[in-house]
Formats: structure tokens, C-alpha cells, sequence
């Protein structure tokens, strides 16, 4: 007969680390944990459906979306207007916005402008990288691109980049957990995070996403997840 789509084992593509929502396992496994691994398995428990994670790095998980080789992806990814042309987005599950950080020892960098004939480190395909580029043609600074947020912060704590943008809910985590850094400036201005599939494509798996991430707003679970991630002061 017909494979009941509770059979179908989707491919979701993830990134490798972007605490608190891709937690890497301090083993090394590359077992994830965080929010979106958290809010995923909450709402495939409670719509019934089978997944698999593939754990790729931020731009990779968008290109084997694009590529077929995966059914959606879960990373902190940003509903932006631009990105909605192409894929289609769940509701939105979390607030965020890009924020510059620069060393946690460095007084001389205040603001943009500081950033002049400088080094700056972004990653590669984020929102922090198209701000970076954006301030680039203002300010005029050199742009490297990193795969990964800890190689990017360690540009930065390395003293070869002076700053780096990022997302600011993962920025004030890390800087939380003593990554090395420091924010300056005012938090800007962004989109919320969502689950992203192709573009008419998956829709069932996205209206299941949509429906489960009600249903665990309404139980307390997505609060339950939250707050196991993020302490309130
Ligand atoms: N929220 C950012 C974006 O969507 C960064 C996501 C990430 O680095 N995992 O571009």
C-alpha cells in the first residue's frame, strides 16, 4: 500500500554549532542538543513524524536544502523578506537580531566607524554577514567568512579580526559562557527565526511543524525548553 507519511524519515539540516540553539556535545560526539534540536523532537513527538538530523554547519544545511538532500532546516535561520522568495517558513519561534562583538580586552573599537581599514569576521550565508557587507560600503573594512560561529569567535579573540557580527540572543549566550567577547553597540534590528523548507515543497511537514509548535506553546513544553537553555535573571 501507500507509505503513510508517518513512515517518511525526513532529513533535517541543522548547524553545528550555534548555542543555545545547536549545542555541541563537549565530547565531541555529534550528538546536538539546544532549542531548535529540543522544539523539533517536541513537535515530531507530538505530530507523529520520523526525522533524521544532519548536522552541516549553517550554509551548508541551506545548500542540501536547495539541493534536495534535505527536507528542511532547523538553525536559527532568520524569516527574512528575501529568503521568503525562495523558501517557505514556519511561523516564527524565537526574536532575534545581529549584533557586532569584538574582543573582550579591546578599548579602542566603539563604534562602525572604528572599523575602518580593519579585519572583520562574519559567517558564511547569515543575516551577520549580509549586515557586514552592508557597513562594509560605509565604513570600508576587510570581510572574512567563516563556516562556523566558534571559528569566527576565535578570529576575533585571536586579535587577527577585530570584531565579528552575530545573532544576538547566541552572542549574549556565548559571552555568558565566557567566549572571549564583548558587545559595544546597540543590538540591530532583525527577523525572527523559523523552520524553512523549499518553497512548495514539504508542505505537509511544514504545516505538521506548525500545528506542533502550537500545540507545545499551548502545553508549556516550548516554555519548558526555553527556560531549561536560558536563565531568567
Ligand atoms: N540567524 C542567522 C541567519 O539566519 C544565522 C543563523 C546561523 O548562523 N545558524 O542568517
Amino acid at each position: 500500500g501507500e507509505k503513510k507519511s508517518s513512515e517518511k524519515v525526513y532529513k533535517i539540516a541543522t548547524d553545528t554549532a550555534f548555542p543555545p540553539f545547536e549545542i555541541p556535545d563537549v565530547n565531541g560526539s555529534d550528538k546536538l542538543t539546544g532549542i531548535d534540536i529540543d522544539i523539533l523532537a517536541a513537535i515530531a513527538e507530538d505530530q507523529g513524524f520520523k526525522y533524521e538530523l544532519d548536522v552541516l554547519g549553517f550554509d551548508a544545511a541551506v545548500v542540501a536544502l536547495e539541493s534536495n538532500q534535505a527536507d528542511g532546516v532547523i538553525a536559527g535561520m532568520s524569516i527574512t523578506d528575501k529568503r521568503k522568495q525562495t523558501y517557505d517558513f514556519s511561523a516564527p519561534y524565537y526574536e532575534s537580531g545581529v549584533v557586532m562583538a569584538i574582543a573582550a580586552n579591546n578599548d579602542t573599537i566603539k563604534e562602525y566607524k572604528d572599523l575602518a581599514g580593519k579585519k572583520v569576521a562574519a559567517k558564511r550565508g547569515t543575516e551577520g554577514a549580509s549586515f557586514a557587507e552592508k557597513l562594509k560600503e560605509q565604513y570600508g573594512f576587510d570581510i572574512t567568512l567563516f563556516d562556523d560561529s566558534p571559528t569566527m569567535y576565535m578570529d576575533v579573540t585571536s586579535g587577527n579580526s577585530v570584531a565579528c557580527f552575530e545573532d544576538y540572543p547566541v552572542m549574549g549566550y556565548g559571552i555568558s559562557q565566557g567566549n572571549g567577547l564583548k558587545m559595544v553597540t546597540e543590538m540591530e534590528q532583525g527577523a525572527p527565526y523559523g523552520f524553512a523548507v523549499m518553497k512548495g515543497k514539504n508542505s505537509e511537514l511544514l504545516k505538521m511543524f506548525d500545528k506542533g509548535l502550537e500545540n507545545i506553546k499551548a502545553n508549556g513544553k516550548y516554555q519548558e525548553i526555553l527556560d531549561k537553555y536560558i536563565s531568567k535573571n
